[in-house]
């Protein structure tokens, strides 16, 4: 008898940044049901090995492999690896991100650009590689001929003092998504992206791992806690699986209401 919770049984994803966070949480979450999984990491091996180990304690198939998102070569042959380990590529994730926050005019063209790299042009490598595999290897055990999913932010929407490269980055990703959605969606190809709040990871210790910022960054939380990194992987799978099908073009925000304006729940 088939295992409903297997939804993603028969598909391969490819996570990227997967050593951490809302990436190894995303991983996980899709191994759970069923998925094989490619385990992107750009520099931390151990965690990246600590995903695979918990992918297959979930008796799913998952290899780790070392790829920096931002050069087009490694993106390749990051999907290749895919292909390679596990005969397809159904699900792209394009989670991996970085922080490199100044004041404005403090910022370097270095960090600016380092940022954009990764978090704008290394989602855009990493979806342009899976629709061309999508094509390659035509129709398979899914409705779609394959799905993205982009880790927006809801600084795609929220102007982000002291961080303008990650906004106006993840902005940028956001309407990458949409344009590629329309683009796409004749071919049965999804894109979608999630645009997640405040999750306690390594991107943001600093905050929640201190008690006067966190305090302060409930504040901007109606829902009253910080997000975790399985509020994310649990709709990943969703997303990847056929009950979304209808869904295209879509931002998912994930953020205990963050953008709904907290600043007027007592009457502005
Ligand atoms: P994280 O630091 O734990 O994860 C980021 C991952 O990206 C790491 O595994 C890192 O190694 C990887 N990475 C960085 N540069 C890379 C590169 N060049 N190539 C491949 N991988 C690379 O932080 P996280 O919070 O899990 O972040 C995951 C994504 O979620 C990011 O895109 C981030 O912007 C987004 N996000 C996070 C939050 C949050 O509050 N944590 C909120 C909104 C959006």
């Amino acid at each position: 008898m088939t295992d409903a919770t297997r939804f993603l049984e028969g598909q391969v994803a490819v996570v990227t940044g997967a050593s951490s966070g809302i990436g190894q949480a995303s991983a996980i979450a899709l191994a759970q049901r069923g998925a094989a999984v490619l385990v992107n990491y750009a520099h931390d091996e151990d965690g990246a090995e600590e995903t695979v180990r918990r992918c297959s304690d979930l008796d799913a198939r998952a290899v780790a492999l070392k790829a920096d998102v931002s050069r087009e070569d490694e993106v390749r042959a990051m999907v290749a690896a895919a292909v390679e380990a596990f005969g397809a590529v159904d699900v792209m994730v394009a989670n991996a991100g970085i922080q490199k926050d100044a004041a404005f005019t403090d910022l370097t063209l270095a960090d600016w650009n380092a940022v954009l790299a990764v978090n704008l042009t290394g989602a855009f490598l990493s979806m342009q590689e899976a629709v061309r595999q999508f094509r390659r290897q035509g129709r398979r055990s899914s409705r779609a001929l394959g799905k993205i999913i982009a880790m927006s932010s809801v600084h795609d929407v929220i102007p982000w003092a002291g961080h303008v490269n990650y906004a106006v980055a993840k902005a940028g990703l956001a309407m990458l998504v949409k344009t590629a959605a329309q683009e796409l969606a004749s071919e049965g190809i999804r894109v979608n992206a999630i645009a997640p709040g405040a999750i306690a990871t390594a991107i943001n210790r600093d905050v929640w791992s201190d008690e006067t910022k966190s305090a302060a960054l409930l504040e901007l939380i109606p829902y009253g806690r910080i997000g975790e990194a399985d509020d994310i992987g649990e709709a990943v799978a969703w997303m990847a699986s056929d009950a979304a099908d209808y869904m295209t073009g879509h931002i998912m925000v994930i953020d205990g209401g963050m953008e709904l304006y907290p600043a007027f729940r007592d009457n502005g």
